[in-house]
Protein backbone atom coordinates (compact mmCIF):
# COMPACT_ATOMS: atom_id res chain seq x y z
CA UNK A 1 0.00 0.00 0.00
CA UNK A 2 2.90 2.14 1.16
CA UNK A 3 4.12 1.62 -2.84
CA UNK A 4 0.75 3.31 -3.89
CA UNK A 5 1.15 6.22 -1.99
CA UNK A 6 4.99 6.97 -3.49
CA UNK A 7 4.06 6.27 -6.74
CA UNK A 8 0.86 8.56 -6.48
CA UNK A 9 3.89 11.38 -5.12
CA UNK A 10 6.02 10.86 -8.14
CA UNK A 11 2.85 10.89 -10.63
CA UNK A 12 2.19 14.28 -9.44
CA UNK A 13 5.98 15.55 -8.85
CA UNK A 14 6.30 14.42 -12.88
CA UNK A 15 3.07 16.12 -13.83
CA UNK A 16 4.14 19.63 -11.93
CA UNK A 17 7.78 19.67 -13.20
CA UNK A 18 6.59 18.90 -16.84
CA UNK A 19 3.39 21.28 -16.28
CA UNK A 20 5.97 24.03 -14.84
CA UNK A 21 8.05 23.83 -18.10
CA UNK A 22 4.89 23.63 -20.26
CA UNK A 23 3.83 26.80 -19.09
CA UNK A 24 6.71 28.92 -18.76
CA UNK A 25 7.57 27.65 -22.36
CA UNK A 26 4.85 29.26 -24.03
CA UNK A 27 4.92 32.48 -26.80
CA UNK A 28 1.25 33.63 -27.08
CA UNK A 29 -2.16 33.13 -25.62
CA UNK A 30 -2.66 30.81 -27.78
CA UNK A 31 -0.42 28.22 -27.24
CA UNK A 32 -1.24 28.57 -23.02
CA UNK A 33 -4.64 27.71 -23.91
CA UNK A 34 -3.52 24.46 -25.54
CA UNK A 35 -1.31 24.20 -22.58
CA UNK A 36 -4.41 24.78 -20.11
CA UNK A 37 -5.93 22.09 -22.03
CA UNK A 38 -3.68 19.95 -21.62
CA UNK A 39 -2.77 19.86 -18.40
CA UNK A 40 -6.47 20.70 -16.80
CA UNK A 41 -8.87 19.49 -19.54
CA UNK A 42 -10.87 16.48 -19.75
CA UNK A 43 -8.20 14.91 -21.74
CA UNK A 44 -5.62 15.90 -19.49
CA UNK A 45 -2.84 14.24 -17.69
CA UNK A 46 -4.16 15.82 -14.25
CA UNK A 47 -7.63 14.15 -15.01
CA UNK A 48 -6.26 10.78 -15.33
CA UNK A 49 -4.65 10.89 -12.01
CA UNK A 50 -8.16 11.76 -10.36
CA UNK A 51 -10.06 9.01 -12.06
CA UNK A 52 -7.38 6.99 -10.40
CA UNK A 53 -8.35 7.80 -7.25
CA UNK A 54 -11.10 5.88 -6.56
CA UNK A 55 -9.58 2.70 -7.20
CA UNK A 56 -7.06 3.69 -4.45
CA UNK A 57 -6.52 2.30 -1.10
CA UNK A 58 -9.26 3.95 1.41
CA UNK A 59 -6.93 5.54 3.38
CA UNK A 60 -4.57 7.12 0.60
CA UNK A 61 -7.98 8.52 -1.06
CA UNK A 62 -8.53 11.95 0.91
CA UNK A 63 -4.33 12.66 0.86
CA UNK A 64 -4.19 11.98 -2.86
CA UNK A 65 -7.24 13.71 -3.64
CA UNK A 66 -5.81 16.64 -1.54
CA UNK A 67 -2.81 16.48 -3.46
CA UNK A 68 -4.42 16.26 -6.87
CA UNK A 69 -6.53 18.97 -6.35
CA UNK A 70 -3.63 20.97 -4.97
CA UNK A 71 -1.60 20.78 -7.93
CA UNK A 72 -4.96 21.71 -9.97
CA UNK A 73 -4.94 25.26 -8.14
CA UNK A 74 -1.17 25.47 -8.35
CA UNK A 75 -1.54 25.20 -11.90
CA UNK A 76 -4.63 27.31 -12.67
CA UNK A 77 -2.76 30.08 -10.85
CA UNK A 78 0.37 29.31 -12.62
CA UNK A 79 -1.47 29.71 -15.83
CA UNK A 80 -3.19 32.77 -14.74
CA UNK A 81 0.32 34.74 -14.05
CA UNK A 82 1.43 33.59 -17.05
CA UNK A 83 -1.78 35.04 -18.88
CA UNK A 84 -0.90 38.55 -17.21
CA UNK A 85 2.67 38.37 -18.20
CA UNK A 86 2.15 37.55 -21.89
CA UNK A 87 -0.71 40.38 -21.99
CA UNK A 88 1.87 43.06 -20.63
CA UNK A 89 4.39 42.19 -23.50
CA UNK A 90 1.54 42.06 -26.05
CA UNK A 91 2.85 45.55 -27.75
CA UNK A 92 6.46 44.32 -27.61
CA UNK A 93 8.37 43.43 -31.17
CA UNK A 94 9.18 40.07 -30.69
CA UNK A 95 12.53 39.81 -31.74
CA UNK A 96 11.21 36.90 -34.77
CA UNK A 97 10.12 40.20 -36.38
CA UNK A 98 12.48 41.37 -39.66
CA UNK A 99 12.30 45.39 -39.50
CA UNK A 100 14.18 45.30 -42.81
CA UNK A 101 11.45 43.78 -44.87
CA UNK A 102 9.86 46.91 -46.89
CA UNK A 103 6.75 47.61 -45.86
CA UNK A 104 3.32 48.55 -47.62
CA UNK A 105 2.87 52.69 -47.83
CA UNK A 106 0.03 53.33 -46.73
CA UNK A 107 -1.64 56.04 -49.41
CA UNK A 108 -0.42 59.52 -49.11
CA UNK A 109 -1.63 62.70 -50.42
CA UNK A 110 0.58 65.63 -52.03
CA UNK A 111 0.51 68.90 -52.79
CA UNK A 112 -0.81 69.52 -56.61
CA UNK A 113 2.20 71.27 -58.70
CA UNK A 114 0.38 74.64 -59.35
CA UNK A 115 0.01 74.99 -55.35
CA UNK A 116 3.75 73.91 -54.87
CA UNK A 117 4.86 76.78 -57.82
CA UNK A 118 2.89 78.90 -55.65
CA UNK A 119 4.59 77.94 -52.09
CA UNK A 120 8.01 78.06 -53.57
CA UNK A 121 7.30 81.37 -55.26
CA UNK A 122 6.16 83.05 -51.55
CA UNK A 123 9.15 81.71 -50.29
CA UNK A 124 11.47 83.48 -52.77
CA UNK A 125 9.60 86.55 -52.61
CA UNK A 126 9.66 86.58 -48.70
CA UNK A 127 13.35 86.02 -48.79
CA UNK A 128 12.93 89.36 -50.80
CA UNK A 129 11.69 91.25 -48.28
CA UNK A 130 7.95 91.05 -49.68
CA UNK A 131 4.61 90.22 -47.87
CA UNK A 132 2.06 87.63 -48.58
CA UNK A 133 -1.43 89.45 -48.66
CA UNK A 134 -4.17 87.36 -48.66
CA UNK A 135 -8.13 88.53 -48.57
CA UNK A 136 -11.36 86.61 -48.84
CA UNK A 137 -12.29 85.70 -52.44
CA UNK A 138 -15.69 87.42 -51.91
CA UNK A 139 -15.05 91.09 -52.24
CA UNK A 140 -17.40 94.04 -52.65
CA UNK A 141 -18.61 96.24 -55.97
CA UNK A 142 -16.10 98.94 -54.09
CA UNK A 143 -12.82 96.88 -54.32
CA UNK A 144 -13.98 95.14 -57.58
CA UNK A 145 -15.10 98.04 -59.74
CA UNK A 146 -15.49 102.02 -58.23
CA UNK A 147 -12.40 101.86 -56.94
CA UNK A 148 -10.67 100.52 -60.57
CA UNK A 149 -12.21 103.28 -62.58
CA UNK A 150 -14.81 101.10 -64.45
CA UNK A 151 -17.79 102.88 -65.36
CA UNK A 152 -21.05 102.08 -63.99
CA UNK A 153 -22.30 100.94 -67.30
CA UNK A 154 -19.03 98.88 -67.69
CA UNK A 155 -20.39 95.27 -69.25
CA UNK A 156 -17.87 93.31 -66.86
CA UNK A 157 -20.31 94.59 -63.94
CA UNK A 158 -22.90 92.47 -65.75
CA UNK A 159 -24.30 89.28 -64.25
CA UNK A 160 -23.16 87.40 -67.31
CA UNK A 161 -19.23 88.53 -66.56
CA UNK A 162 -19.26 88.46 -62.87
CA UNK A 163 -21.07 86.08 -59.91
CA UNK A 164 -23.26 88.43 -57.25
CA UNK A 165 -24.10 87.41 -54.14
CA UNK A 166 -27.04 87.87 -52.40
CA UNK A 167 -26.96 90.79 -49.96
CA UNK A 168 -24.37 93.66 -49.28
CA UNK A 169 -21.26 94.81 -47.66
CA UNK A 170 -21.96 95.72 -44.21
CA UNK A 171 -18.76 96.70 -43.15
CA UNK A 172 -18.71 99.93 -45.65
CA UNK A 173 -21.34 101.69 -47.90
CA UNK A 174 -23.47 98.85 -48.26
CA UNK A 175 -21.70 97.83 -52.22
CA UNK A 176 -22.79 94.68 -53.40
CA UNK A 177 -20.88 91.40 -52.93
CA UNK A 178 -19.34 89.25 -55.77
CA UNK A 179 -16.71 86.79 -56.16
CA UNK A 180 -13.71 88.68 -56.87
CA UNK A 181 -12.84 88.99 -60.90
CA UNK A 182 -9.73 89.92 -60.61
CA UNK A 183 -6.57 90.38 -57.45
CA UNK A 184 -6.48 94.26 -58.30
CA UNK A 185 -9.20 94.98 -55.86
CA UNK A 186 -6.74 92.64 -52.84
CA UNK A 187 -3.79 94.97 -53.89
CA UNK A 188 -5.69 98.48 -53.59
CA UNK A 189 -6.66 97.02 -50.37
CA UNK A 190 -3.61 96.40 -48.93
CA UNK A 191 -1.89 99.62 -49.96
CA UNK A 192 -4.76 101.39 -48.20
CA UNK A 193 -4.09 99.33 -44.99
CA UNK A 194 0.12 99.56 -44.97
CA UNK A 195 2.18 102.36 -45.01
CA UNK A 196 4.66 103.09 -47.85
CA UNK A 197 6.80 101.74 -49.49
CA UNK A 198 5.18 98.49 -50.08
CA UNK A 199 6.46 95.06 -51.52
CA UNK A 200 3.76 92.47 -51.39
CA UNK A 201 2.47 89.28 -53.55
CA UNK A 202 -1.05 88.11 -53.58
CA UNK A 203 -2.00 84.70 -54.62
CA UNK A 204 -5.05 83.64 -54.99
CA UNK A 205 -8.20 82.70 -57.31
CA UNK A 206 -9.88 85.51 -59.56
CA UNK A 207 -13.41 83.93 -61.45
CA UNK A 208 -15.10 84.79 -64.19
CA UNK A 209 -18.53 83.95 -65.13
CA UNK A 210 -18.54 82.14 -68.46
CA UNK A 211 -18.55 79.04 -70.31
CA UNK A 212 -15.61 76.96 -69.96
CA UNK A 213 -13.50 75.93 -73.02
CA UNK A 214 -9.32 75.06 -73.57
CA UNK A 215 -8.57 78.22 -73.03
CA UNK A 216 -11.06 79.94 -70.24
CA UNK A 217 -12.01 78.54 -67.08
CA UNK A 218 -14.65 80.00 -64.27
CA UNK A 219 -12.01 80.39 -61.61
CA UNK A 220 -8.24 80.32 -62.28
CA UNK A 221 -5.17 81.28 -60.18
CA UNK A 222 -3.47 84.16 -60.18
CA UNK A 223 -0.11 85.59 -58.57
CA UNK A 224 0.80 89.13 -58.94
CA UNK A 225 3.34 91.39 -57.55
CA UNK A 226 3.88 94.73 -56.15
CA UNK A 227 6.15 97.44 -55.45
CA UNK A 228 5.17 100.83 -54.75
CA UNK A 229 7.81 103.15 -53.92
CA UNK A 230 8.87 106.64 -54.41
CA UNK A 231 11.41 105.52 -56.84
CA UNK A 232 12.06 102.40 -58.46
CA UNK A 233 13.96 101.24 -61.83
CA UNK A 234 12.66 98.48 -64.71
CA UNK A 235 16.27 97.39 -64.36
CA UNK A 236 15.92 96.71 -60.76
CA UNK A 237 12.76 94.81 -61.44
CA UNK A 238 14.35 92.71 -64.00
CA UNK A 239 17.52 91.77 -61.31
CA UNK A 240 14.84 90.96 -58.71
CA UNK A 241 12.37 88.75 -61.01
CA UNK A 242 15.63 86.97 -62.40
CA UNK A 243 17.16 86.23 -58.97
CA UNK A 244 13.48 85.21 -58.36
CA UNK A 245 12.94 82.27 -60.76
CA UNK A 246 16.59 81.07 -60.32
CA UNK A 247 15.71 80.67 -56.92
CA UNK A 248 12.34 78.68 -57.50
CA UNK A 249 14.16 76.60 -60.79
CA UNK A 250 17.79 76.15 -58.19
CA UNK A 251 19.67 77.30 -61.25
CA UNK A 252 20.43 80.41 -63.42
CA UNK A 253 17.62 81.15 -65.78
CA UNK A 254 17.40 83.62 -68.43
CA UNK A 255 14.67 86.18 -68.98
CA UNK A 256 13.85 89.48 -71.49
CA UNK A 257 11.75 92.18 -71.28
CA UNK A 258 9.51 93.53 -74.21
CA UNK A 259 7.72 96.36 -74.23
CA UNK A 260 4.03 95.26 -73.88
CA UNK A 261 0.48 96.93 -73.78
CA UNK A 262 -2.01 96.04 -71.29
CA UNK A 263 -5.05 98.41 -70.16
CA UNK A 264 -4.02 98.48 -66.47
CA UNK A 265 -0.24 99.67 -66.73
CA UNK A 266 1.43 102.34 -68.39
CA UNK A 267 4.35 101.27 -70.06
CA UNK A 268 3.77 97.86 -70.03
CA UNK A 269 6.01 95.13 -70.77
CA UNK A 270 6.22 91.35 -70.80
CA UNK A 271 8.96 89.12 -69.54
CA UNK A 272 9.76 85.89 -71.09
CA UNK A 273 12.36 83.56 -69.47
CA UNK A 274 14.80 81.21 -71.89
CA UNK A 275 12.62 77.91 -72.12
CA UNK A 276 14.51 75.26 -69.52
CA UNK A 277 13.44 72.34 -71.60
CA UNK A 278 15.02 72.85 -74.63
CA UNK A 279 17.93 74.95 -72.76
CA UNK A 280 16.73 77.84 -75.84
CA UNK A 281 17.12 75.33 -79.12
CA UNK A 282 13.50 75.15 -79.41
CA UNK A 283 10.91 72.49 -78.68
CA UNK A 284 7.17 72.02 -78.29
CA UNK A 285 6.99 73.43 -74.82
CA UNK A 286 8.33 76.93 -76.30
CA UNK A 287 6.64 76.40 -79.50
CA UNK A 288 10.23 76.13 -81.24
CA UNK A 289 10.87 79.94 -79.85
CA UNK A 290 13.62 79.32 -76.76
CA UNK A 291 11.63 81.18 -74.63
CA UNK A 292 8.39 81.33 -73.28
CA UNK A 293 6.02 84.20 -71.81
CA UNK A 294 5.71 84.25 -68.57
CA UNK A 295 4.25 87.20 -66.70
CA UNK A 296 3.23 90.56 -68.35
CA UNK A 297 3.69 93.46 -66.13
CA UNK A 298 4.18 96.95 -65.87
CA UNK A 299 3.86 100.33 -63.81
CA UNK A 300 0.85 100.32 -61.58
CA UNK A 301 -2.19 102.96 -63.57
CA UNK A 302 -2.37 105.54 -62.04
CA UNK A 303 -6.14 105.13 -60.95
CA UNK A 304 -5.19 102.12 -59.15
CA UNK A 305 -2.58 104.17 -57.04
CA UNK A 306 -5.36 107.55 -56.61
CA UNK A 307 -7.80 104.48 -55.58
CA UNK A 308 -5.50 103.66 -52.72
CA UNK A 309 -5.10 107.70 -51.78
CA UNK A 310 -1.54 107.72 -53.15
CA UNK A 311 -0.60 110.68 -55.42
CA UNK A 312 0.43 109.05 -58.80
CA UNK A 313 3.11 111.98 -59.23
CA UNK A 314 5.28 110.94 -56.22
CA UNK A 315 4.83 107.48 -56.43
CA UNK A 316 5.78 104.98 -58.62
CA UNK A 317 6.19 100.79 -58.50
CA UNK A 318 6.22 97.88 -60.09
CA UNK A 319 3.92 95.27 -61.13
CA UNK A 320 3.41 91.89 -62.64
CA UNK A 321 1.47 89.02 -63.08
CA UNK A 322 2.89 85.67 -62.67
CA UNK A 323 1.92 83.31 -64.72
CA UNK A 324 1.74 79.43 -62.40
CA UNK A 325 1.07 77.51 -65.28
CA UNK A 326 3.74 78.10 -67.57
CA UNK A 327 6.40 77.82 -64.79
CA UNK A 328 4.55 75.01 -64.06
CA UNK A 329 5.17 73.56 -67.58
CA UNK A 330 8.91 74.98 -67.26
CA UNK A 331 9.71 72.59 -64.38
CA UNK A 332 7.86 69.41 -65.62
CA UNK A 333 8.14 69.89 -69.12
CA UNK A 334 4.54 69.31 -69.93
CA UNK A 335 3.47 71.25 -73.30
CA UNK A 336 -0.34 71.35 -72.18
CA UNK A 337 -0.81 72.38 -68.96
CA UNK A 338 -4.87 71.12 -68.97
CA UNK A 339 -3.54 68.08 -67.74
CA UNK A 340 -2.44 69.57 -64.69
CA UNK A 341 -6.06 70.86 -64.13
CA UNK A 342 -7.71 67.11 -65.31
CA UNK A 343 -7.76 65.54 -61.57
CA UNK A 344 -6.44 62.47 -63.47
CA UNK A 345 -4.52 60.85 -60.33
CA UNK A 346 -2.52 58.80 -62.32
CA UNK A 347 -0.62 61.87 -64.01
CA UNK A 348 -0.93 63.61 -61.12
CA UNK A 349 0.92 61.16 -58.75
CA UNK A 350 3.99 62.00 -61.16
CA UNK A 351 4.85 64.92 -59.30
CA UNK A 352 4.99 64.79 -56.05
ZN1 LIG B 1 11.91 74.93 -75.44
Amino acid sequence: MGMENICMKEKLDAILLDGKKRIADVKNLTELQDVKSFLLGKQGALTDILKEIPRLDVSMRAESGRAANNLKDQFTAMIEARREEISLKASEISPDFDLSVPGIPPPAGALHPITQMCYDLNDAFRSMGFEIFQESDITSELYAFDNLNFAPDHPARENMDTYWIAGHDQGRGGERLCLRPHLTGASVRYLQTHKPPFRFVYPGRAYRNESTDARHERAFFQYEALIVDREFTFSSGKIMIKSILSKVFGRDVPIRMRVGFFPFVEPGFEIDMGCLVCGGAGCSVCKHVGWIEIMPGGTPHPNVLGAAGLNPAEFTGFYVNIGLDRLVMMRYGVDDVRLFRSADLRFLSQFR
